[in-house]
């Protein structure tokens, strides 16, 4: 019966044989597991806080510091793993306790590098634990922020020290140890403190509650409320200077910071008033900013964006477009700032709603390549979005799925962007009611509000909202590479269309629908025969399909 069974699955395809998992298995090394996977060393332990403190030597390139990790325990565990990146080193750990009832106590703690990562060994009974991590070195540098990250030593055009990180898909551990993986955020936020050389501002996410300027140079100390992606922790240092707005929107007054460089403040006082439009139209669609707590921040930085939780970096040099280009090349896409828009709707979509595994992150860019379709649509109309969504469909390449591989810390392909944001489109015009699509976006930010989620979780509560199974849509779009193709006939009669959908994975059943009758056509890999009204007819052209659905049309054979 087995090997029926087996049979079956091999003639189908869907079988993976022992030896294929195998060989999948060997592209990763130990350490890809070490850092994508919730092991047996991370799993018992759940981050309460970071308390981070760093100071940078801005002529060797070389940083030290303390990062004080708030925990709780979950279960039996004494092994504790750590990630912090090769260049940098671990000095010292100790294990503070709050004990109820004879004040702290103070333990050293022994611990090993391996594979990559240090073990620290613990004791098997702990009260209110954090541990202390003392550690130094020299950070790998950034080759090309944002893409190629690192810690960013740089100057500004008037030659003064500039600096910061970018560290989103190298991981927050190229510059503090921590827990390197998305799935644990510090439930209760982080303090970053910072020593800038003399005379520079330090910024970092969150707002500043302590200043001691003649302390080193002068301290910084940062906070943040909320929990947070250890890849959005990030500083800036430099000469800036600063200026603040207030927005009022669905959670109230919300605080706008501005932080720029000195020489650039009358061009971002310009720039930035791009921000409260950006916001108006996220909270309308997407709900309230995931962080009234923490204030809304953009802060110049020497690399062309992230979406740092409220901190964001910008470094779009002032200029509409994509670094003064238009992604979509349409001419919607040079109307606006990218990374304002950008950058902003990963406040919802990454940073308040993050995927536990980077295999995920579509979570993340699509949604937020989708809010620039909505930002043009919110500028310029209905048209004017459609068209910088198809626009933008030049630049998928359909080279792998779009989810990666799970628990080895690697990224799907690139197309998460445009690919996912245009299946979103699709999902759109399936239920041809903005209301309820409206619903459904707001939803998701209220359900997993600060929460990390798996495709799985969104999935589901797409397909149980829309009452719609999007199932083999979202395999289709986000697992395989093929587009798929709709066949179809305008039949002699005049009155029925015949569709079909080649080109797909078995059992696919995108339907389509025509907006203005509502009429919703499920369908399949087999020729079905629907029968239109007239004017239905007359929408079912190629030019109109084509502008609702990322999809090909194999034939139309009047
Ligand atoms: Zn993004």
């Amino acid at each position: 019966m087995k090997k029926v069974l087996l049979l079956i699955l091999c003639l189908t395809g869907y079988y993976t044989s022992p030896a294929q998992l195998m060989q999948e298995r060997e592209r990763y090394t130990k350490a890809d597991t070490l850092r994508g996977s919730d092991n047996e060393n991370r799993d018992w332990w759940d981050v309460l806080k970071y308390d981070i403190m760093v100071k940078p030597d801005y002529e060797q390139k070389t940083i030290e510091g303390t990062c004080t990790i708030g925990f709780n325990v979950l279960k039996e565990g004494e092994t504790m793993q750590i990630d912090l990146q090769d260049s940098l080193m671990i000095d010292k750990v100790e294990l503070f306790e709050h004990l109820k009832t004879k004040g702290y106590r103070r333990t050293q703690i022994h611990f090993i590098k391996n594979d990559g990562v240090y073990l620290l060994t613990l004791p098997s009974k702990l009260e209110n634990p954090s541990v202390e991590i003392k550690y130094h070195g020299k950070p790998r540098e950034a080759v090309n922020p944002p893409w190629d990250g690192g810690w960013v030593w740089t100057k500004d055009s008037l030659g003064n020290p500039w600096m910061s990180v970018a560290s989103q898909g190298l991981g927050a551990s190229c510059w503090f140890p921590c827990k390197d993986i998305q799935s644990d955020e510090p439930d209760s936020g982080i303090r970053l403190s910072i020593i800038p050389p003399d005379s520079l501002k330090a910024i970092a996410n969150g707002r500043e509650y302590f200043s001691y300027e003649k302390y080193g140079g002068g301290l910084k100390k940062w906070k943040v409320k909320n929990p947070i992606n250890s890849y959005d922790i990030i500083p800036y240092i430099g000469k800036y200077a600063n200026f603040n707005d207030t927005y009022k929107g669905e959670g109230g007054k919300l605080d706008l910071s501005y932080w720029v460089l000195t020489y650039n403040l009358e061009k971002a006082k310009k720039q930035f008033t791009q921000v409260k439009p950006t916001l108006q139209c996220f909270e309308y669609w997407f709900g309230k900013y995931p962080f009234y707590e923490d204030s809304y921040k953009l802060v110049e930085a020497p690399y062309l964006g992230m979406e740092n939780q409220s901190n964001v970096a910008y470094g779009n040099k002032y200029i509409n477009g994509y670094h003064g280009t238009d992604l979509s090349a349409t001419g919607w896409g040079l109307k606006w700032d990218f990374i304002i828009v950008h950058e902003s709707a990963h406040e919802w979509w990454g940073n308040s709603i993050t995927s536990k595994d980077i295999a995920d992150m579509w979570i993340h860019e699509s949604f937020a390549n989708y809010a620039e379709t909505l930002y043009t649509e919110w500028l310029f109309g209905k048209e004017a979005g459609n068209e910088y969504c198809v626009g933008t469909r030049k630049r998928i390449l359909n080279d792998k799925p779009i989810i990666g591989p799970y628990g080895v810390n690697k990224e799907g392909s690139g197309d998460m962007y445009y690919k996912g944001g245009n299946m979103i489109h699709n999902i759109r015009h399936i239920l041809n009611n903005d209301s309820l699509f409206r619903k459904i976006l707001r939803g998701l930010n209220t359900t997993f509000y600060h929460q990390t989620v798996t495709t799985k979780q969104i999935e589901d509560y797409i397909n149980k909202q829309s009452n719609i199974d999007f199932q083999k849509v979202f395999d289709q779009y986000l697992r395989t590479t093929q587009i798929p193709k709709l066949q179809f006939t305008l039949n002699k009669d005049k009155q029925t269309v015949t569709l079909n959908w080649t080109n797909c994975i078995a059992g696919f059943d995108m339907p389509i629908s025509i907006p203005s009758t509502s009429k919703r056509l499920t369908v399949t890999a087999e020729e079905q025969t629907f029968t239109l009204t007239e004017e239905e007819l007359n929408w079912f052209t190629a030019k109109n399909l084509l502008n609702n659905y990322y999809m090909e049309i194999l034939d139309i054979r009047y």
